[in-house]
């Protein structure tokens, strides 16, 4: 078996919804991302910490795993926050498992285990972090290191394939009636789960999933653009994205000079989308450049660049020289910003030192959609209804 699946779990997402893409950019070169390096180290770690605290290792176990751990903590990618933030993973972890242990004395849990999904798709396979049966549940657990996105279980298709296969594979041992997908966002404290009945799962897996893998596997199928783009490796010169994002640029607008705000609100869908796309088509046109590609009526130049000392210790004794004294080209020595102490000492103990010293402030009032989380703030319009009602009263 290949090493990456042409359908995998991970990219299911924009497989699903866009099923072309997947033979559009399986020749494609992936360059990867120091945030994916960073991923797998830590991931590497998670998986050395529940293997020593979970399972049950003989001393050549334990002296392999120890001899893995030396190797993570020589990683470019190690560091405290490293250390801390998956420490807290797998104790989120073994909580789950304790919990399957209450249901089932004999509940196993399973790390890193390969998951066969081509029952629905073609020739996929994926990984899963960890797999926790017992007696009428099965738990998959997905941990996502990165801090920038936000995750989340509900609805979708990466860990709903990983909760299937899993199902597929080990259903034998037990009878399972409920799939619970976890996503543990360590450095965002989020963990987030959706739980659904086998039937349903097994539902959406026959008329959603199998029907789109086809087509994915046998190129055909529309092209659609939409959110799962950020992941596709065609996402800087794909048409079909780009026709969508420039579609609003032949939109009839019905004043001739200002716009009406539900034109505004029309725009304000798709902005972010655009600044995301732009991004996406100005980095690759770069790579181009750098490449040797000739861009028609563009060129590399040099960019800005700031001042820098030549030699700091030089500059600092030809200061000194000068009768400058060091109050007055040194900084004060300043205290590390909350996120700075949790990355360095771990978020429970900064909490429990600083329990009562730390405030949220209200924040800036922000423009979401509607559909946002976010309860809405009071408009001054809001807050003159509430005082005319309270007159009423
Ligand atoms: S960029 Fe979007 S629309 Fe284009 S192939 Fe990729 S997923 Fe499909």
């Amino acid at each position: 078996m290949a090493g990456h699946a042409l359908l995998s779990a991970s990219g299911a997402a924009r497989w699903i919804n866009c099923p072309p893409s997947a033979r559009l950019t399986e020749k494609m070169p992936d360059k990867g991302s120091s945030y994916a390096d960073e991923g797998t180290v830590a991931h590497k770690l998670a998986e050395i910490k529940l293997r020593r605290n979970l399972t049950v290792c003989n001393s050549k176990q334990r002296e392999v795993l120890d001899k893995e751990l030396e190797q993570v903590k020589q990683d470019q990618y190690y560091n405290s926050e490293m250390e801390h933030t998956i420490q807290e993973y797998v104790e989120q972890v073994a909580e789950r498992f304790m919990e399957a242990k209450a249901r089932s004395e004999d509940a196993q849990i399973l790390l890193e285990e390969r998951i066969d999904l081509s029952e629905w798709v073609p020739e996929s396979f994926g990984t899963c972090d960890v797999v926790i049966i017992s007696e009428g549940v099965l738990e998959v657990i997905d941990l996502k290191y990165g801090q920038g996105v936000p995750v989340s279980a509900e609805g979708n298709p990466q860990i709903r394939l990983y909760g299937l296969g899993a199902w597929n594979e080990y259903s034998y041992l037990y009878d399972i009636s409920e799939v619970r997908m976890t996503i543990i966002q360590p450095r965002r404290d989020d963990i987030s789960t959706e739980v659904l009945p086998i039937d349903e799962l097994l539902e959406w897996a026959d008329n959603e999933v199998r029907p789109a893998a086809q087509l994915a596997f046998d190129g055909k199928g529309d092209f659609s653009s939409g959110d799962h783009c950020k992941w596709c490796l065609a996402k800087a010169n794909c048409k079909a994205r780009a026709d969508k994002n420039t579609e609003p640029l032949s939109y009839q607008f019905k004043d001739p000079a200002l716009l009406t705000i539900d034109e505004i609100s029309a725009i304000l869908f798709i902005a972010d989308q655009l600044q995301a796309w732009a991004k996406n088509v100005k980095d690759f046109a770069y790579d181009q450049a750098l490449a040797g590609v000739v861009i028609p009526q563009w060129k590399l130049v040099e960019g800005k660049s700031d001042r820098a000392f030549k030699d700091a210790e030089a500059a600092k004794s030809a200061l000194l020289a000068a009768e400058f004294t060091l109050d007055q080209i040194m900084k004060p020595q300043e205290m590390l910003s909350i996120s700075a102490l949790e990355k360095k000492h771990g978020k429970k103990t900064i909490a429990g030192v600083l329990k009562d010293l730390i405030i949220k402030p209200p924040g800036k009032p922000a423009l979401a959609p509607e559909t946002d989380r976010r309860p809405k703030l009071n408009s001054a319009e809001n807050d003159f209804a509430d005082i005319e009602m309270e007159d009423l009263l």
